[in-house]
């Protein structure tokens, strides 16, 4: 009964596991699998995405591997748009473009099918993860799409760290930003 005076926010929020000092010591690891095990909440978070991005004309939707998938796929059949992945290094068969970016240690690559999507103008792209904190991986597809000939780039997350300021780094790139819960 009281489940049902929560809040969307509220419910995901208590259905994501903490993970502290995960995958390195420091980082507080947000884990969407214990999300994955309620599907009637899943569902409930995909129809409120679709919702909010029925009326936005999007063409064509962008999934970041792994756990951008999860969201990406459900979302693109809702919204009746082609998925894309962008994957990890060599992970893609045909030609790729490949977009490097620096981590906090390192630097890692995002790679795209060169022919994702058709050239066509006023192309509409939504990119989606799970979730937003630093904005690095996100700005690197958006700059794989951008190359691509994306005339518009929008980002879209199950979560967002708000004090890792991702949010800014990609609208000063020209994004437009979507989460449904912050931290
Ligand atoms: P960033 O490029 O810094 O915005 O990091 C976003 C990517 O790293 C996403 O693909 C997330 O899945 C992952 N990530 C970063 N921080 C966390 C965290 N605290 N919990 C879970 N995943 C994270």
């Amino acid at each position: 009964m009281q489940s049902n005076l929560l809040s969307l926010e509220d419910k995901v929020k208590q259905s994501i596991r903490e993970v502290p000092d995960f995958p390195k010591p420091g980082i507080n690891f947000k884990d969407i699998t214990t999300l994955l095990q309620d599907m009637e909440l899943f569902n409930e978070v995909i129809e409120h995405f679709t919702r909010e991005l029925k009326t936005e004309n999007i063409h064509h939707i962008i999934g970041i591997e792994s756990r951008g998938f999860i969201f990406a796929v459900p979302l693109a059949m809702k919204l009746n748009v082609p998925f894309i992945p962008v994957r990890k290094p060599n992970k893609l068969p045909a030609d790729t473009l490949k977009e490097t970016y620096a981590l906090e240690y390192g630097k890692d690559s995002l790679e795209i099918h060169l022919d994702a999507f058709k050239h066509q103008t006023n192309e509409n792209i939504l990119i989606i993860d799970d979730l937003l904190a630093t904005g690095g991986t996100a700005l690197a597809t958006s700059k794989l799409v951008t190359q691509l000939g994306a005339a518009k780039v929008s980002f879209l997350s199950l979560i967002e760290l708000r004090f890792l300021n991702g949010r800014e780094k990609l609208e000063s790139a020209g994004l437009e930003v979507k989460s449904l819960i912050k931290y």
